[in-house]
């Protein structure tokens, strides 16, 4: 489960993770949705100077205050608000809440800007957004394939885009110079990007994320379920995989609702065959097939190893080195 969202990134990775810029890349970046991913955005913006200013708004007032509290940047009351003159607006909501957001802004975005989001789905999100975006506008859709179980202002911080994946999906259309320029600023935050079609970004997601999260929901909701095994002895001995599926099952409610609901087609495309392959396994320990539970979990593990190799995640060893 490397590749899960909850498991993109490390509080206590030092800040200065990469050079400050001299020059801005944008003037003025408007973040719509305070949350882990959007305030991470302000704070590695405001880090490594990437725009001149940062204005952001959510709809929770109890959110606003504290981000202005914190100091993430210039904290106003509406999203039709927070966009005006910006060149780069970001929504940071949860999927289900992006075309309601580009309805708002629609009207008020200003010319040439670039509109881009960071939703977990890409098809449904593409299809919300963009009627609602005039054409002097770019549009960009971003998915940074990283995050924590926590949400909201506090649960930011800047380095959570380093080393992970950011995900383009910019609609046929759209201006490469902006896409160009969108991948500049995730690779100026430490990431590493790739453009691909909404559609295969959500199938690819749909096997290396979405199911790993249902996976999650689902065996942690059956512990708990189980009267055989008590509450106390779940928690106990939780030292092994389970609480690693803990951890995941804890992410945001509202964030994975609208996951689910949003990439339906390739999260239940993707149940299916792993329906099937539990099945296969099941036959196998009922009928004592060891060959083939050896050989299925040699296969596993070279593909453990080789996300290590890639750098997409340390091994066990190397997480217990301070
Ligand atoms: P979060 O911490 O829950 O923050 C989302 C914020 O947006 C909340 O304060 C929410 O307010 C606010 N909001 C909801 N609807 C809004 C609207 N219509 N207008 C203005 N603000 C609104 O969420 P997050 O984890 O940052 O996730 C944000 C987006 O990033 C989602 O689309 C998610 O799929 C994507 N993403 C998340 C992760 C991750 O691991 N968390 C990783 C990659 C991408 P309320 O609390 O009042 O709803």
């Amino acid at each position: 489960m490397t590749v899960s969202e909850s498991m993109g990134g490390n509080p206590e990775q030092p800040s200065a993770f990469a050079a400050r810029r001299a020059e801005p890349f944008f003037q003025r970046i408007a973040i719509i949705g305070i949350g882990l991913i959007g305030s991470s955005l302000a704070r590695a913006a405001r880090e490594l100077n990437l725009a001149a200013e940062i204005v952001l708004t959510d709809r929770d007032k109890a959110v606003r205050l504290r981000a202005a509290e914190i100091g993430l940047g210039r904290v106003v009351a509406t999203a039709a608000e927070a966009v005006h003159e910006a060149d780069h607006v970001i929504v940071c909501v949860p999927v289900g809440a992006c075309g309601a957001v580009a309805a708002e802004i629609g009207a008020f975005l200003a010319s040439g800007a670039i509109i881009s989001d960071v939703g977990s789905v890409k098809g449904m999100v593409v299809e919300a957004m963009l009627p609602h975006l005039p054409e002097t506008v770019q549009f960009v859709p971003a998915h940074p394939v990283a995050g924590t179980e926590n949400s909201g202002p506090d649960a930011g911080f800047p380095s959570l885009f380093l080393n992970r994946w950011c995900i383009l999906t910019p609609p046929s259309g759209t201006d490469e110079a902006a896409t160009a320029k969108v991948r500049l600023f995730w690779e100026a935050m430490g990431a590493q990007v790739e453009v691909m079609t909404p559609s295969h970004h959500d199938r690819v997601l749909a096997i290396t994320s979405h199911l790993p999260h249902l996976i999650a929901y689902n065996i942690v909701g059956t512990a708990n379920d189980l009267e055989a095994v008590t509450q106390s002895e779940v928690i106990k001995f939780s030292a092994g995989g389970f609480r690693d599926f803990t951890r995941i099952a804890a992410s945001d409610p509202t964030m994975w609702r609208d996951v689910f609901l949003h990439n339906k087609e390739a999260v239940l495309e993707m149940l299916g065959r792993f329906n099937e392959d539990l099945a296969a396994l099941a036959r196998s320990i009922r009928w004592g097939d060891g060959d083939m539970l050896h050989e299925h979990f040699t296969r596993t593990r070279s593909i453990r190893r080789g996300i290590v190799a890639m750098g997409q995640e340390k091994p066990e060893t190397e997480k217990l080195k301070p």
